[in-house]
């Protein structure tokens, strides 16, 4: 059945403007290309309870850039059931990506965030290396965190394809210059109405989100403003991604 809430508009114009297009597809080519050799693709778009107790969300940071990068993917290249089902997705944080296909691959592996581009890339050892190498260079802190997260999203089963790319990545994932340019591009542009801005203004006191989930995302940008102003407060004080 037809999502009542559901705004498709096949005909759209794009809604990510050219340059910036062209400035996100710059970023995603400075992550090696890996080839998957799994016996089981796509288990780690998918979490377990217990992974989202201790705090893990799929397809997570997505940052507006990517959202809006994404929407323009979705209303192009999939079917219309596909687009009605991903559009009007509002789960904040879903076990399973909704991008997840049956056989265990991306529906829009062209376009995947920066989150989904980086995982397995680094080994163990090329983070340890990679952290003791920048010891000085890079704050403390930052390298603590680049060791945590890349600790937690090291994968066995990666072959990488591009392995010239791999320390000029690695210190890019160190020093958090892809979530910077990422993060300066979603606070430029973010394509959100004013009636809906104003709405979310009222809800948070934020002018924008630049970093959330799909799902919240699409909440704020696909629902109409007659849902949002009955409901965004109340999905917005459930909300724990949205930054
Ligand atoms: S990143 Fe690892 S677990 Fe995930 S699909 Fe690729 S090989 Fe499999
Ligand atoms: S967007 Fe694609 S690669 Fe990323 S979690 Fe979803 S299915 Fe996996």
């Amino acid at each position: 059945m037809r999502d009542p809430l559901l705004q498709i508009r096949p005909d759209v114009e794009p809604v990510l403007p050219t340059e910036s297009k062209a400035a996100l597809d710059k970023i995603y080519k400075d992550v090696p290309a890996v080839t998957c050799a799994c016996d089981k693709l796509g288990q780690c778009c998918e979490l377990t309870k217990e992974e989202a107790a201790d705090d893990w969300a799929t397809m997570y940071p997505l940052y507006s850039v990517e959202y809006l990068n994404i929407v323009d993917y979705v209303q192009e290249h999939l079917s219309e059931a596909d687009q009605e089902r991903l559009l009007s997705f509002d789960e904040e944080r879903p076990l399973r990506c909704p991008f997840l296909t049956g056989e265990g691959g991306c529906s829009i592996h062209p376009v995947r965030p920066l989150a989904c581009r980086t995982y397995g890339i680094l080994s163990q050892e090329e983070v340890t290396e990679t952290k003791e190498r920048l010891e000085g260079e890079i704050p403390s802190l930052w390298l603590r965190h680049f060791a945590k997260n890349e600790s937690c999203t090291v994968c066995p089963d990666t072959e990488i394809d591009e392995p010239e790319k791999v320390e000029a990545h690695a210190e890019r994932m160190a020093s958090f210059s892809y979530d910077r340019e990422l993060l300066e591009m979603s606070q430029t542009f973010d394509g959100l109405a004013d009636e809906k801005r104003d709405l979310l203004i009222k809800a948070t006191g934020k002018y924008r989100v630049a970093r959330w989930s799909w799902g919240g995302f699409n909440t704020l940008w696909r629902k109409p403003v007659t849902w949002l102003k009955s409901n965004l407060v109340g999905y917005m004080d459930r909300a724990t991604l949205a930054e």
